[in-house]
């Protein structure tokens, strides 16, 4: 189902000349009212003049997330603060938080795509949509809430935490639809049963999951477990929040990045250059329609590619793949590259194993080492304890021959893994920081 018909198929000339005008016009606005992007032209030795077709945006300065640390709170913003009517912060997964603004006309874009992506997932008015993404300065609560309410939706503001009292929220209030952590999700569920809650009674059919990385395996295990459709969102809060990119119901393969707000670019994260399409590299991100703090070709640090082949649900905005890594995530072990996907993939090819898991690296007589924690559901901790051990083995084959790195695995009681109210920890480091 399409919110914006107009919009959302517009064609590529169409879509193109749309994004150029927008374009100029950010170019000119930032470079008037930013001093950091004013210097930032000046170096580079361009003008907002300079940019005369899109191919042109390659000659323009990058944002990285020091920027924004550099400039906390508000140096980037590029209206004056009276203008902004909200204040929301970056989890601080990665360290320091930066913060970004909004004016008015900024949060009703925003709940436009967000509105755009649940559309796109199913969801319509009739719909009761469970928010439990957290609510606060963390953008996954208000950004769900706000694009539910513009479909039409009733929204049940559940926010993360008291997990139990939530199951029986989505109970009594009949929820259709969850928007969570798909780890969150996995915990609610977990919860759910052992307070007596059958997700199989519940009218539930959709999931609307992001915020953290996951795999097309915890994908599966997830709608066995809950027996509904889980649609992938993608979105960060320097470029708005959730709903920046989300995959339709009809063809789930990649998400539509929602062009006439955004404009992506994939680049080789060490040259900086623009890579052909298909080509898996750095999301960088241009806002065209920002006003509080409107960033350009923002480095995402998230690795995908883009298709814009057509995609048979109509809507011609271009897809991008699921995140494969977060290049902050990203862990040298003896020199080898690893990301928590990557060994998230191999486990979920097992039967009897659930998506809690823990990678956790130390440095041992200056090795470092790579353990991987991962936990049992009920049927195989019930299994006879050699024929775990053959598991065990198999997977550190896998692991070794797939990713060529050695990593003891070690399967863990059922629940016996942290549980996270928002994103999950998957990693930890314990190396020395030098
Ligand atoms: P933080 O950087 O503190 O985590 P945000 O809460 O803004 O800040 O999180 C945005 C990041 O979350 C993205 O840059 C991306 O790494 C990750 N993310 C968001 N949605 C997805 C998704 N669907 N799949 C994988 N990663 C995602
Ligand atoms: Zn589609």
């Amino acid at each position: 189902m399409l919110f914006d018909i107009r919009q959302e198929t517009l064609p590529r000339e169409d879509l193109e000349a749309l994004q150029l005008r927008r374009l100029r016009d950010l170019c000119g606005r930032i470079h008037a009212n930013v001093p950091f992007y004013r210097k930032r032209f000046e170096e580079a030795g361009i003008s907002p003049a300079s940019i005369n077709s899109l191919a042109d945006l390659r000659l323009l300065p990058f944002t990285e997330k020091q920027d924004l640390r550099d400039y906390y709170p508000f140096g980037l913003f590029a209206v004056p603060r009276d203008h902004i009517v909200r204040l929301h912060a970056s989890s601080g997964t990665t360290g320091k938080a930066v913060v970004v603004g909004y004016t008015a006309r900024d949060l009703d874009h925003w709940a436009e795509v967000m509105a755009r992506s649940m559309a796109a997932a199913g969801v319509n008015h009739a719909d009761v949509v469970h928010v439990a993404y957290g609510y606060g300065l963390f953008t996954g609560g208000l950004g769900a809430h706000y694009g539910a309410e513009r479909v039409g939706a009733t929204v049940v503001p559940a926010s993360g935490g008291a997990t139990r009292r939530q199951a029986h929220l989505l109970r009594d209030f009949g929820a259709t639809v969850l928007c969570a952590t798909p780890s969150y999700a996995l915990h609610l569920w977990e919860a759910a049963r052992e307070t007596g809650v059958d997700f199989a009674t519940l009218p539930l059919r959709v999931g609307i999951f992001g915020a953290e990385p996951w795999s097309e395996g915890m994908r599966r295990d997830i709608e066995e477990k809950m027996g509904i459709t889980a649609i992938n969102i993608y979105g960060l809060s320097e470029i708005m929040g959730p709903g920046v990119a989300s995959e339709c119901a009809e063809a789930r393969q990649g998400m539509h990045l929602w062009e006439d707000h955004f404009l992506p670019e994939i680049i080789d994260p060490v040259t900086g250059e623009q890579l052909p399409p298909g080509e898996v590299g750095e999301l960088v991100l241009t806002t065209l329609t920002k006003e509080g703090i409107p960033l350009l070709r923002y480095r995402t640090r998230d690795l995908t590619s883009l298709d814009y082949t057509p995609c048979r649900c109509g809507r011609t905005h271009v897809r991008i793949g699921r995140i494969q890594g977060r290049s902050d995530d990203m862990l040298i072990i003896r020199g080898v590259n690893v990301f928590p996907q990557q060994i998230e993939g191999i486990l979920m090819e097992s039967e009897g194993l659930s998506p809690n898991y823990q990678i956790i690296v130390d440095r041992v007589d200056n090795l470092d080492t790579l353990e991987v924690h991962v936990e049992m559901d009920e049927n195989l901790f019930a299994d006879e304890i050699r024929k775990l051990q053959m598991l065990e083995k198999r997977l550190q084959k896998n692991i070794k021959e797939f990713l060529g790195v050695t990593a003891r695995v070690r399967l863990a009681e059922p629940r016996s893994i942290e549980r996270s109210e928002g994103k999950a920890r998957r990693i930890v480091d314990k190396r020395p920081r030098d």
